[in-house]
């Protein structure tokens, strides 16, 4: 096999190929539900993954239903994203003892083991590419990440059943997968006595080889045209879209618009939206000292809706929600482009799906296109004449 062959699978294959992972040492980590909700833990089997599930999301929430199907990706996404992998929420940057004014670091960097991320979205894919660009092969790379990142095997399940919160497809992410991926796959399911199969395009080298060693059989025009029926169905069935066009200079031009005041008296600056974005890469470090002499220094995922985030000497250069909104929207919609050339939102619906009082990035974009160059000046003087 070599890439770009197509082939398909059947639930026994996958199974196979989730063995031969762990053979090669992989840990293989997909879906699996846990508290109420599509989560990421250890698969060792199809039988492990979340078989008849469902999510269902609209802003604010997020409900797990199961219908005893037999699909084994019949959901969207979950509140975890795949940079909880490679990017850890929180991680000993360095450790070092202080023993009669001699200070001895030590080694915190543990060798990750690699791993298989087995399910994973496109939309994911794409936020890891994001991800890349900045920790792995930006200005500096991110050691930690970079160890964990480089040796990883990924197999993309193609969606097929997008949430009401999903809008990959205004964002290009989604829902069929084009790149980044070692082994592309796509749930082939009923109606009737059609089979239940998978089929699998092959991205890399190392897919090509572990799909060798699995039993399968190469795709035809039937084939081909089943799954391009699941991509087409999940197109049509997207819950959300973006009008992307001319999007980050609409944002750039209304930096004074009524709607982000709007939007602050909703906004709770709890900050769930930038930890469950696939893209958000903030960071920040606490050093923390003890009697016996151990100095550690941690980093952990920051926000930039907390309030000291934007600290600089004397001040928050952000102290209102409005200013905090506005910097995490227009940042990722608008200036991400100026920055890294690409847009920092991939349409995962999480933000929406999981802000605890359902502001929906969607809908603040499309408030602010409907009324645009709108300023406060304009909403004050149209105010003084209607008064
Ligand atoms: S901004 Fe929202 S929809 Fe876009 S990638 Fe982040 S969590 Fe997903
Ligand atoms: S937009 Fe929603 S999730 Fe984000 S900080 Fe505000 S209340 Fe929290």
């Amino acid at each position: 096999m070599d890439i770009g062959d197509e082939a398909v699978m059947d639930r026994h294959g996958f199974d196979l190929l989730l063995d031969l992972l762990r053979r090669r040492g992989l840990r293989t980590i997909g879906p699996v539900v846990r508290d109420g909700a599509i989560m990421h833990g250890e698969v060792s089997s199809t039988a492990d993954l979340p078989e008849g599930w469902h999510d269902h999301t609209s802003p604010g929430n997020y409900r797990l239903t199961n219908d005893e199907g037999p699909e084994l990706f019949g959901w969207a996404v979950g509140p975890e994203s795949w940079k909880s992998e490679f990017f850890l929420p929180t991680e000993t940057v360095w450790r070092a003892t202080v023993d009669n004014g001699e200070v001895t670091l030590s080694d915190v960097k543990d060798e990750p083991s690699p791993v298989a991320i087995v399910g994973a979205r496109p939309c994911e894919i794409a936020a890891l590419g994001v991800l890349d660009r900045v920790l792995r092969n930006g200005a500096v790379p991110d050691d930690c990440y970079v160890a964990r990142r480089d040796g990883a095997f990924v197999v993309v399940v193609e969606c097929g059943s997008p949430s009401g919160t999903c809008f990959c497809t205004s964002m290009g992410t989604g829902p069929a997968a084009s790149t980044g991926y070692d082994l592309a796959l796509t749930e082939l399911t009923g109606p009737g006595e059609l089979e239940h199969e998978f089929y699998v395009r092959i991205g890399s080298l190392a897919g090509a080889e572990v799909m060798a060693l699995v039993p399968n059989r190469p795709a035809d025009d039937v084939l081909r045209s089943r799954r391009q029926a699941v991509v087409d169905r999940a197109t049509e069935r997207m819950g959300r879209t973006l009008d992307t066009d001319g999007l980050p200079g609409l944002l750039a031009r209304n930096l004074e618009h009524p709607r982000w005041a709007d939007v602050a008296e909703r906004c709770l600056s709890c900050g769930n939206c930038t930890l469950v974005c696939p893209t958000c890469f903030c960071s920040d470090v606490k050093d923390t000292t003890d009697v016996n002499g151990t100095v550690e220094r941690r980093r952990h995922w920051a926000s930039c809706f907390d309030l000291d985030h934007s600290y600089l000497h004397g001040g928050a250069v952000r102290p209102t929600t409005s200013s905090r909104y506005r910097q995490w929207m227009t940042h990722k919609l608008s200036t991400w482009w100026n920055q890294f050339d690409e847009s920092g939102c991939v349409g995962c619906g999480r933000c929406v799906a999981w802000c605890p009082v359902g502001i929906d990035i969607t809908e603040e974009a499309a408030a602010i296109r409907a009324t645009d160059g709108a300023s406060l000046m304009d909403t004050i003087a149209q105010a003084r004449n209607e008064s």
